[in-house]
C-alpha cells in the first residue's frame, strides 16, 4: 500500500467509525426539513459537528450559511467542499413539515451527513500532516428556487440580494478564499442506470413573474370585465406554440403555476399571477427565451386588453463540470463503487446554482446513488445510508487528499490552466443586468 493508498484507508476507516452518529444526522435533518433561508435548526446541527471536531467556524452567512476552515498551515489552494442545507416543497411526502410541507425529497440530508462525514476524516492529523493548503466546509442555504414571494421579501427587507444560497454567497465574498469548489448531489438510478452520473453541464435559468390585470365584472355579465386568466392561458399557449422553434442545443425549457387564477368563481378574475422558470445552456439562450416569453405575454395582454407587469429576476448560471477534477475524482468513486460505475452524460435540463460557482472557479458536481424514488416527488427515499450518507464525504475526502497532497501539485496543475468564464464583478453585473419590470399595456 503506497502512501495515497493508506491515507485514504483512514479516511475509509474514520468514517466508517462514525457511520452511527453520520446515520443520525441525515436522518434528524431528514425528520427536521426547512425551506431555504430558513434552515436554522439545520444550520445548528452542522455548528454542533463543527465545534465538536474542533473547526472554527463562522454562522449566518447568507442568513443561515455555516462555513469552517481547516489550515493545513502550509501554503496552497483552497478547496472547498459544499454541502446544501435547504428541503423542497413536497406536500404528501412522508416525512413533510405538515405546516410548511417542505420534504428532504432532493437528498439535501444526504449533502450535509457527506459534508461532515468529510469533515470526520480530514480532520484525522495523520492525513492533514500530509496536506498543503486550506479546505473549506460549507454548509450552504437556499438551493431550491422556490417561495419566490417570500425571497422577494427578503431581499425588500434587505436581507439577501439574490434568490439563491451561493450566488449570495458570492455576492458576499464568502467565494473569494475559495480557488476549487465540490459537491455531490445524492441519486436515485433508475434500472440500468449507473450510480455515479457526471453530467457535462446543466442548464441556468431566470426567473420570471408575470402578473396579468384585467377588471372584475359579475360572470353574468362579462363584457363589463377583462378577463385576466384568459390573457394568461393565451399567452402561455403562446409559449407552447413556439416550443418547436427551440433549438435541441440550447436545452430551452420554459414551465410555468399559476400562483393566482382569480377570487372568486363568480367574478371575472382581474388578476392573475404566473410564475415561470426560463431555462436554457447558455446565457444567450436564456435571453433569446426571455425575450420571447416577454413577447408572448404582451400577445396575452394585447388580445383582452389587459395589462401585464412582469418581473424578470436573475437565477443560475449553467453548471460546466471542470473536467480535471473529474479526473481525480472518478478514481476515488471507482474505489467505492468499483470499476465502470461512472455514467458520463451530455447536458441536463436541471438547473443548480453550483451553476454559479462553476463560472468563478474549478467545479464539480456529480450525482451519487444512494436514494430511490423520484427527484421532489412523494417517493423520493434514502435507500441505502451507507451509499448516500457516507460515500459522498468519503470521496470528496479522498479527492482533497489527492488535490492537496505535499505541496498541492495536483490543484495548482488544474489552476495554472483554468480561465474563469468570469470575475466575480462581471457576474455580479451580469446577474444584476437580468433583473427587470416591463409593462405592457394592452
Ligand atoms: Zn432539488
Ligand atoms: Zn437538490
Amino acid at each position: 500500500m503506497n502512501d495515497v493508498d493508506r491515507l485514504k484507508q483512514i479516511v475509509d476507516d474514520r468514517i466508517e467509525s462514525e457511520s452511527d452518529a453520520l446515520f443520525a444526522l441525515g436522518d434528524e435533518i431528514l425528520h427536521e426539513p426547512e425551506l431555504g433561508f430558513k434552515e436554522h435548526a439545520t444550520s445548528e446541527r452542522v455548528q454542533r459537528w463543527f465545534k465538536h471536531l474542533g473547526l472554527p467556524f463562522r454562522s449566518g452567512l447568507a442568513v443561515t450559511g455555516a462555513k469552517a476552515t481547516l489550515d493545513t498551515g502550509r501554503p496552497g489552494p483552497t478547496v472547498c467542499l459544499m454541502g446544501e442545507l435547504d428541503a423542497i416543497v413536497v406536500p404528501g411526502h412522508p416525512h413533510a413539515n405538515p405546516d410548511s410541507h417542505a420534504a428532504h425529497a432532493c437528498g439535501h440530508n444526504a449533502q450535509i451527513a457527506g459534508l461532515l462525514a468529510a469533515a470526520v476524516a480530514l480532520t484525522d492529523d495523520r492525513i492533514l500532516s500530509g496536506l498543503s493548503g486550506r479546505i473549506v466546509f460549507f454548509a450552504v442555504p437556499a438551493e431550491e428556487f422556490v417561495e419566490l414571494s417570500y425571497r422577494r421579501q427578503l431581499i425588500d427587507a434587505g436581507a439577501i440580494e439574490f434568490i439563491g444560497g451561493k450566488p449570495e454567497l458570492i455576492r458576499l465574498g464568502e467565494f473569494d478564499d475559495v480557488d476549487l469548489a465540490m459537491m455531490i448531489h445524492t441519486s436515485a438510478p433508475k434500472h440500468g442506470e449507473k450510480p455515479v452520473e457526471l453530467w457535462e453541464s446543466l442548464n441556468g435559468l431566470i426567473a420570471k413573474t408575470a402578473t396579468f390585470l384585467g377588471k372584475a365584472a359579475h360572470v353574468g355579465n362579462p363584457w363589463d370585465g377583462v378577463n385576466a386568466l384568459k390573457a394568461s392561458t393565451l399567452a402561455m399557449d403562446a409559449i407552447d406554440a413556439q416550443r418547436e422553434t427551440f433549438r435541441e442545443d440550447d436545452g430551452v425549457r420554459i414551465h410555468h403555476i399559476i400562483a393566482r387564477g382569480g377570487d372568486l368563481v363568480n367574478v371575472v378574475p382581474s388578476e392573475v399571477v404566473i410564475e415561470m422558470n426560463v431555462r436554457g445552456k447558455t446565457a444567450a439562450a436564456i435571453r433569446e427565451a426571455g425575450s420571447l416569453v416577454d413577447r408572448c405575454i404582451h400577445s396575452g395582454a394585447l388580445a383582452f386588453g389587459a395589462r401585464a407587469v412582469v418581473d424578470t429576476l436573475p437565477g443560475y448560471l449553467p453548471l460546466r463540470n471542470d473536467p480535471g477534477l473529474a479526473d481525480i475524482l472518478i478514481p476515488n468513486v471507482e474505489r467505492i463503487f468499483g470499476k465502470e460505475c461512472v455514467g458520463y452524460r451530455g447536458h441536463s435540463g436541471s438547473c443548480t446554482d453550483t451553476g454559479d460557482v462553476s463560472h468563478l472557479m474549478p467545479t464539480i458536481q456529480p450525482s451519487m446513488a444512494g436514494a430511490s424514488g423520484s427527484g421532489h416527488g412523494v417517493d423520493w427515499a434514502i435507500a441505502d445510508r451507507s451509499a448516500a450518507y457516507l460515500s459522498p464525504g468519503k470521496t470528496m475526502a479522498m479527492t482533497a487528499i489527492d488535490l492537496l497532497r505535499g505541496d498541492a501539485d495536483r490543484a495548482e496543475t488544474i489552476l495554472e490552466s483554468w480561465e474563469a468564464p468570469m470575475t466575480k464583478a462581471e457576474y455580479l453585473e451580469f446577474q444584476r443586468g437580468i433583473r427587470s419590470q416591463k409593462t405592457f399595456e394592452g
